[in-house]
């Protein structure tokens, strides 16, 4: 663990939502079973086996072509198309709950009287759902979904957009997240104050000095002692 404190006041607490506040798994699970359930029908297999396929799959190959290679392995082409798996899958209600850890962060940030944001990456649906099935609004000031930006981290549109919207200058902000690839080179060369959270699949990924953040922590708890 890396806790670098920072020196100077900070007003605004933006967050990453995916594998930051909850763990992305919960929705891909849920969007898994929603797939099988079609797929089964279809197929005449039961729903449990092409749910264990799915996590194979997915497991085995990272993500981008699941659903095809599924529908090969079950001589589906033809039947059913990608794009229906897609939408089934984006389009499913998902149940997640917030990490303990951001639970507790948000409720006393809150308290504090910090401004907190939201910017997350994705499809602007998917994530929407996402942020509405956490309760989100609950905590949060405002949410930048760059998506509807038509961009994604690492552009410095939806930063700007989310210190826009909390009306808070950059400078005076705090950007947490988990994935170095994207989520603080841009936030930091903005004046940004910048926290990564060692978990999800990006946990082990050590990249160069201008990819990572100010500070490091294990738990989201440890912000408090970072930014205060
Ligand atoms: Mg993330």
């Amino acid at each position: 663990m890396v806790i670098t404190r920072a020196l100077r006041p900070l007003r605004a607490v933006i967050f990453d939502m995916d594998d930051t506040l909850f763990d992305e798994m919960q929705f891909v699970s849920g969007g898994f079973r929603a797939v099988s359930a079609l797929v089964a029908e279809a197929c005449q297999t039961p729903a449990e086996q092409i749910y264990d396929r799915l996590l194979a799959i997915l497991s085995r190959h990272g993500r981008g072509r699941t659903f095809d290679l599924l529908l090969q392995e079950f001589h589906l082409e033809g039947k059913i198309s990608v794009d229906r798996l897609v939408n089934v899958y984006r389009s499913h209600v998902p149940r997640l709950t917030l990490y303990d850890d951001a639970r507790c962060l948000l409720g006393a940030l809150k308290r504090e009287r910090y401004r907190l944001g939201l910017l997350t990456d994705g499809d602007a649906r998917v994530q929407r759902s996402k942020f509405s099935a956490l309760g989100l609004e609950a905590y949060l000031d405002g949410a930048v979904f760059s998506d509807d930006h038509g961009c994604c981290k690492p552009s410095a549109v939806p930063y700007l957009a989310a210190g826009e919207k909390l009306g808070v200058p950059l400078s005076e902000s705090v950007y947490i997240g988990d994935n170095p690839h994207k989520d603080f080179v841009t936030a930091r060369k903005l004046g940004m104050f910048t926290i990564r959270v060692l978990r999800g699949p990006y946990r082990e990924v050590c990249l160069e000095r201008s990819f990572e953040a100010d500070a490091r922590v294990n738990v989201l708890e440890e912000v408090l002692d970072v930014i205060s």
